[in-house]
């Protein structure tokens, strides 16, 4: 499940990211409107957390031409404590859902579950391609429909990687999620995780690009 955050708070913004990551969610963030639309419009995610109060467009405006992009992109709003008219212009608008600020982070992942279920489809949480399967929420992964058996840092590089099929990875981009995940990343970190990976996966799987990086092929 990759999140969109558009909050122009650095401090609540960050720590909203750590805390998404922490429960296995892929975030990122953008601090103004521009960035938010930009993000959207690259189609690059599942749910988009949005502030009202930007620095440069109204959130409602951003929630507009959200919607207009992609209808059926879900939006969860935040809005300040007494913005009971800007949340119902940004319901009206198409919002899925808000949250009042301060809120807190279980409140906020509550809602996010809830989204997650109106979406009603497995494909958000598990990603299939050839043989092999990840289950984002249940950080598990199967081969053929057989549990396999990796680390916790084997496993984020895995996902790194089938989050991005056909889109190849560098080096320092996976080495980037192990830090973000907080984990130690010596410089040889990548090249020996994806060796082990690769002795439990199917031959092939994962193609290394010279001088470049690694990628999961779409075909
Ligand atoms: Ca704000």
């Amino acid at each position: 499940m990759r999140v969109l955050l558009v909050e122009d708070d650095t401090h609540l913004a960050n720590g909203l990211r750590e805390s998404l990551r922490h429960e296995g969610y892929s975030a990122d963030v953008v601090f103004n409107g521009n960035d938010g639309l930009s993000a959207i419009k690259s189609g690059d995610f599942d749910i988009v957390i949005l502030d009202l109060g930007l620095p440069d467009i109204d959130g409602l405006s951003v929630l507009k031409k959200a919607k207009q992009i992609n209808k059926a992109l879900p939006v969860l709003i935040l809005t300040a404590r007494d913005g009971i008219e800007s949340k119902v212009k940004g319901l009206d608008l198409g919002a899925d859902d808000y949250l009042a600020k301060p809120f807190s982070i279980e409140e906020l992942l509550a809602r996010l579950r809830v989204i997650e279920r109106r979406l009603g489809n497995h494909s958000t949480s598990v990603i299939e391609h050839k043989g092999l399967s990840i289950d984002t929420k249940a950080h598990s992964i199967s081969i053929n429909e057989v549990e396999a058996s990796f680390s916790r840092r084997e496993y984020m590089v895995i996902k790194s990687l089938l989050e991005n099929i056909g889109r190849i990875q560098s080096k320092e981009q996976l080495e980037s999620k192990l830090y973000e995940w907080g984990e130690e990343v010596a410089s040889n970190t990548i090249e020996v995780h994806i060796s082990n990976i690769r002795k439990k996966l199917p031959k092939a799987f994962i193609k290394t690009v010279r001088g470049v990086g690694y990628v999961v092929s779409k075909t």
